[in-house]
């Protein structure tokens, strides 16, 4: 038997394929999710290893690819130690948009100088992998600036003129996919290019709020489909199938945070901006409108904490922004020592990306048995005695499920109004996500605790330590 190294190259392919499933797959727990990243992140050094091998006759070719590669993973290094965990949304919104952005170049470079390529497969995936990378690129940087708070949302995306030229620019994009195999490295290529480039710009601009989140996780499917696409263009079939597996798992995504929010992908794309109306994307927003609002100490809420025998805590963007949790762990350490049951409720969308408050609490090794999903938790909300909301706004807003008039109407939210007692940490009546005022805020069993959430939870602790919880009982 011949050692052929062509094999050998196939083999590592189907090895990292296998690796980058494994890994999808373990990102689905929260127990697994660190070490499935570490898997398809092997996997895809791997696809780098099997590629090196594959053209291992042509050492100019090989050292580009090497050198970038290098280039290209200590670049991800860097802004992945460096980002804060509040930008992690911006973070994927932009790797979303370096993944569109390497298909759509893979496919213009063979397009403009692989003169061989050009029987109808080809030109089919050099017209999809163009169209879905350009789309994909641009989207991303758009969803990135609104993110970051660079870009607002113009006036005239608001309008029934947006409509006419998104559409225009798609039958652009298609009138000049069709003349492609006319000529498919001259004009009609570039005008696919530059149409689904402003096409990107376009569908993203209008769209803001709450909204948000949704097109990120599409934008990710969308970089899945572009890479598939390219896979085709340069015959990778180690890139077919991890694409196809992005888009997938993007697309799964996207449809489970549609559900989560109440909102249909029609609605997102062409619905307009959600929340963008009654404040900035990003949160802020008035205090305005407030008449019936009861606050109280860290004191008082430590004595009714001290009281409980059950206690939900809600976190939201705002423990992620003062680093709380910690300090939230300590708190619920304490409690539990002196007998109290204590869990964690978790929105799909609370905070700024998905999976957000898991991976927080998981930093201060929550235990993953107390954190309970919306669907678990909300029936457990009236046998509660006391609900501490820290930093959580839109995701505990009762107007969505009762009033019509609202913005967030028909999100499934957290029905912390059904707690005996609920304390409400935040640094103002300032508005959430979304923008809009919270009926929470002024129901008779909320009272306000205001503050930063880790000041707050540290007087916490330091309260209720002065009253003796936590101290070992000697027995008489
Ligand atoms: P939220 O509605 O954005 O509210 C966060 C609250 O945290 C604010 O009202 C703010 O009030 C408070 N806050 C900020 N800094 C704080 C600090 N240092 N200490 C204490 N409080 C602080 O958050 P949420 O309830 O988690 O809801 C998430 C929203 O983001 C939803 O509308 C969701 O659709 C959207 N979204 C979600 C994702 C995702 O994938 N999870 C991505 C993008 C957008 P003060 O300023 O008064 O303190």
């Amino acid at each position: 038997m011949t050692f052929s190294m062509d094999a050998f190259a196939a083999a590592i392919d189907l090895g990292a394929v296998l690796l980058l499933a494994l890994g999808i797959k373990g990102l689905s727990k929260v127990s697994s999710a660190r070490g499935a990243n570490g898997l398809a992140a092997l996997a895809m050094g791997l696809a780098v290893v099997g590629l090196l091998i594959e053209i291992r006759p042509d050492p100019i070719a090989w050292l580009w690819i090497a050198a970038g590669s290098a280039a290209g993973g200590l670049a991800g290094l860097v802004t992945a130690r460096r980002v804060p965990m509040t930008a992690m949304p911006e973070t994927v919104a932009l790797f979303n948009g370096c993944g569109g952005m390497a298909s759509l170049l893979v496919a213009m470079g063979v397009a403009l100088f692989d003169a061989g390529k050009s029987d109808i497969v080809a030109l089919v995936s050099i017209a999809v992998s163009v169209f879905v990378g350009a789309i994909t690129f641009s989207g991303s940087i758009v969803a990135m600036a609104k993110l970051q708070g660079w870009l607002d949302t113009p006036g005239w995306t608001q309008s029934r003129l947006r409509h006419g030229v998104n559409i225009s620019l798609a039958v652009l994009c298609l009138v000049s996919a069709l003349l492609l195999p006319a000529d498919p490295a001259g004009l009609p290529l570039w005008l696919l290019m530059g149409g689904a480039t402003l096409l990107g710009i376009g569908v993203t601009l209008p769209i803001g709020g709450a909204d948000m989140p949704v097109v990120i996780s599409l934008l990710n499917s969308y970089s899945g489909v572009a890479a598939a696409a390219a896979g085709f263009v340069v015959g990778s079939q180690l890139l077919i199938v991890a694409g196809a597996m992005v888009g997938a798992a993007g697309l799964i995504l996207t449809q489970v945070m549609c559900t989560a929010m109440n909102r249909s992908l029609v609605s997102v794309l062409f619905g307009g901006a959600l929340g963008a109306s009654a404040g900035a994307v990003g949160g802020g927003g008035s205090e305005a409108g407030y008449t019936r609002i009861t606050s109280c100490s860290a004191e008082e809420c430590a004595m009714a904490l001290e009281q409980a025998e059950r206690v939900v805590f809600v976190p939201g963007y705002g423990l992620a922004v003062a680093q709380a949790q910690h300090s939230l762990r300590e708190l619920a350490k304490l409690l539990e020592s002196h007998g109290v049951e204590v869990s964690y409720a978790i929105h799909p969308v609370a905070g700024r990306m998905p999976g957000h408050m898991n991976v927080l609490l998981a930093e201060a090794d929550v235990p993953y048995e107390q954190l309970l999903e919306m669907d678990l938790v909300n029936p457990e909300f009236p046998r509660t005695d006391v609900v501490i909301v820290l930093g959580a706004n839109d995701v505990v807003n009762p107007q969505a499920k009762n009033d019509p008039t609202s913005p967030l109407y028909g999100m499934p939210v957290l029905e912390v109004d059904q707690a005996r007692q609920v304390f409400v940490v935040k640094r103002s009546l300032g508005a959430g996500y979304a923008g809009i005022n919270n009926a929470l805020f002024e129901m008779p069993q909320t009272a306000m605790v205001f503050g930063d959430a880790k000041a707050v939870l540290n007087g916490l602790l330091s309260e209720l330590r002065s009253m003796g919880v936590g101290k070992v009982k000697v027995a008489a």
